[in-house]
């Protein structure tokens, strides 16, 4: 377990290339771009010709590219790297990708004998630089553990989610997430500079609570994940305070995408009679609901 063939060394592969050198390995690296392919010959990798190069003597063969479309032409392709793998060679694959896209690549894959792990990675380049990146691992119990070694030197955290494909899966969730947390923190802040605060007071109040620490680590373990709807905060409540916040904004000129659709859920949830229920338990209650989860 000492050759690793590396396919797509950009932001993140490039960084965790060179972590993978530091750590022991033996890296044959391949990408469209000469310069990153240089860069990597530098840092003592040696450059392949082709995805297919790159995987010739390999243990493992990475892929960090930007879609499922490449993926699958890196390793399917003409000089594609399931051409250059070996018998016991395995594959896994860091990129953001469609969870389908996983599942057939990983298909395909065990048609031609060769297993697969999916390992999505939740931080951004700045922790891949340090080696200090999340992996959501999908894959078996075995190769879950062939995986680990090679992940642990360009990571901290790394989580097995489930079979192939659930890390691609635990990925979108995680972005889905994030990104309206994102929007979410933006429409707040710009609230907050409205209602003529200095964004530094409003920093510093949101630190401290619930809004700014985030739900699952504040107010969802008493409460919503144990599906207790007796109320810390009641929903009733809640719903009159999202209320004031969209009304201020509203005469502030202020757009709360967000917010203005959240009011509707909390409306629907106190339509159905969990106004009086715990904030938390009566919104998650009500979205598991929607989605058929009783
Ligand atoms: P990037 O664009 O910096 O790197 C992609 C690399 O792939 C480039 O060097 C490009 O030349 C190369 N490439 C493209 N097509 C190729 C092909 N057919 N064969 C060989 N090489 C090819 O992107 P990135 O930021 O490194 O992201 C890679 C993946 O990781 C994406 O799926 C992204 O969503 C995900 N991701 C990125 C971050 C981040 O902070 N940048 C964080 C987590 C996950």
């Amino acid at each position: 377990m000492k050759n690793v063939g590396f396919v797509g060394l950009g932001q993140m592969g490039g960084p965790m290339s060179r972590n993978l050198i530091k750590g022991g390995f033996t890296l044959r690296v391949f990408d469209l771009d000469p310069k990153a392919v240089a860069a990597l010959v530098k840092a003592g990798a040696t450059a392949a010709k082709s995805p297919k190069d790159a995987a010739t003597g390999a243990d493992v063969v990475i892929t960090m590219l930007p879609i499922g479309a490449i993926v699958e032409q890196a390793v399917f392709g003409q000089d594609g790297s399931a051409d250059g793998m070996g018998k016991n060679a395995f594959l896994i694959d860091m990129s953001t990708i469609l969870p389908l896209d996983t599942d057939r690549i990983g298909k395909r894959l065990k048609e031609r004998g060769f297993a697969m792990v999916d390992a999505p990675v939740g931080r951004t380049s700045a922790a891949a630089i340090e080696a200090k990146s999340t992996f959501m691992v999908g894959g078996s119990d075995a190769d879950f553990a062939r995986a680990r070694p090679y992940l642990e030197k360009m990571g901290e955290a790394i989580i097995h989610c489930g079979p192939l494909g659930a890390g691609s899966r635990m990925k979108l969730v995680n972005n889905y997430m994030s990104c309206v947390a994102n929007l979410l923190t933006a429409e707040t802040l710009t609230l907050a500079e409205a209602c003529g605060i200095e964004i530094d007071t409003a920093l510093e109040v949101l630190r401290g609570t619930p809004a700014g620490r985030g739900h699952i680590n504040t107010t969802w373990p008493g409460k919503a994940l144990k599906d207790d709807p007796k109320p810390e905060f009641m929903l009733d409540l809640a719903f009159k305070d999202l209320g004031l916040a969209l009304d201020t904004a509203a005469q502030l000129n202020v757009p709360l995408a967000t917010g203005a659709s959240a009011r509707q859920m909390y409306a629907l949830a106190r339509a159905r009679g969990l106004g009086r229920d715990d904030w938390t338990t009566a919104i998650y209650r009500t979205v598991r609901g929607l989605a058929g989860r009783k």
